[in-house]
């Protein structure tokens, strides 16, 4: 049948990019839904069908950067940066606290000075003295001694996206500065593990210059990497980025959520009871790409809970959803979607991902 062979392809140990490309390729109705019924019985026997919350706090978009694909990249002069204020901060995990999220999750442009890093490990400080949340970063590279410095505040997560594993491909999607390089975001992942923290990765779906077996290899890295959390998610354009209206893209635009979901699937029937994150990006591209995501074997969501006047001023891509709504709004609509995909919300637990335990 067709679960047995992509289940024989996807657990022999000569696995490679080519039967990956196949499975990543399946089209039809009985294909897809044999990769869906696999990843779904894998997440249930491994983490459950429940569903963990990670407050999302987007809290400064100066960046350093000149990432081709991103809107916040520093060379958008259209951008009004910010940083919150702690208050600002500490207001957001009050929210994330009373609605019994379990984690947070503080997101930023990279900004390696020292001013900012005496800041975020005051921050963390801070909400760890007042609540029982798990915190998590996602401030792009720093040196392993600021890394260390962040573990040390009380952050246990940092999430820092390969983007690709293709080094060649890096190259195409970063300007040639010495600031954007591959290897240097590989031995940040190294770092990062080496401290301790529960580490988190993942790339993006549908760049411009990006194939099908570059995908595949995004698959392989993360296996061979051991990462404990995964945040896969489609691109989508800024007009503020030289990626805009790109005429080099070989994946085309309608095929990119179905490639995260598969994708999300594949990584959850191969790596099991690591978190995978459904993401806002799949929203972008179908009202219920969410939805789809936790379907296809994600088990986390990251209910944006950044001030709304400073929305606007974070925008990856445009036509980013949930512009106008507050976080509390935004719980309301996230509760039905859940349980009408027949999952339960993992309250007040931090959910950490059992595979960390496993390789620690
Ligand atoms: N600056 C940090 C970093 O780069 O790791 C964290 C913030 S950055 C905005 C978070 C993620 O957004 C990146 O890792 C990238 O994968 C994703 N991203 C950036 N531009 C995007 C776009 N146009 N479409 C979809 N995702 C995008
Ligand atoms: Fe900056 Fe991260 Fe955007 Fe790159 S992806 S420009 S590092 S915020």
């Amino acid at each position: 049948s067709i679960q047995y062979n992509i289940m024989n392809m996807l657990s022999s140990p000569s696995l490679n990019k080519r039967d990956i490309v196949s499975i990543l390729k399946m089209d039809t109705r009985e294909e897809m839904d044999a990769l869906q019924s696999l990843a779904m019985e894998v997440k249930q026997e491994r983490v459950n069908r429940i569903v963990y919350f990670r407050g999302l706090i987007e809290f400064s978009n100066q960046c350093r950067k000149n990432c081709f694909y991103c809107g916040l990249r520093k060379g958008n002069k259209g951008v009004n940066r910010f940083r919150l204020s702690e208050e600002e901060i500490l207001k957001a995990a009050d929210f994330a606290h009373e609605n019994r999220y379990g984690s947070l999750v503080l997101q930023s442009g990279e900004d390696q000075s020292e001013d900012f890093t005496d800041f975020v490990c005051r921050v963390v400080k801070q909400i760890k003295s007042r609540y029982d949340l798990g915190i998590t970063l996602s401030c792009g590279e720093q040196s392993e001694e600021t890394y260390h410095r962040f573990f040390e505040s009380g952050a246990h997560r940092y999430l820092l996206r390969i983007e690709t594993a293709s080094p060649d491909l890096y190259e195409k999607w970063h300007p040639e500065d010495g600031k954007h390089r591959f290897v240097t975001r590989l031995n940040c992942l190294k770092s990062l593990k080496k401290i301790g923290f529960q580490v988190g990765s993942g790339s993006m779906v549908g760049v411009p210059y990006q194939t099908y077996e570059d995908i595949a290899g995004d698959i392989l890295f993360l296996r061979d990497m051991r990462v404990d959390m995964m945040g896969i998610g489609p691109f989508i354009e800024h007009s503020g980025t030289p990626f805009y209206r790109s005429e080099a893209y070989s994946i085309r635009q309608e095929e990119r959520l179905g490639l995260t979901l598969r994708m999300i699937a594949i990584l959850r029937i191969l790596l099991k009871d690591v978190n995978i994150a459904s993401t806002t990006a799949m929203q972008v591209l179908d009202k219920f790409g969410r939805e789809k995501g936790l379907l296809f074997g994600a088990n986390v969501i990251m209910p944006n809970l950044t001030p709304l006047i400073h929305r606007k001023d974070y925008l990856l891509y445009e036509d980013k959803p949930c512009l106008n709504e507050d976080a509390s709004q935004c719980n309301n609509c996230l509760e039905a979607r859940i349980a009408s995909v027949g999952e339960t919300i993992g309250y007040g637990e931090w959910g950490d991902p059992l595979h960390f335990f496993r390789r620690t």
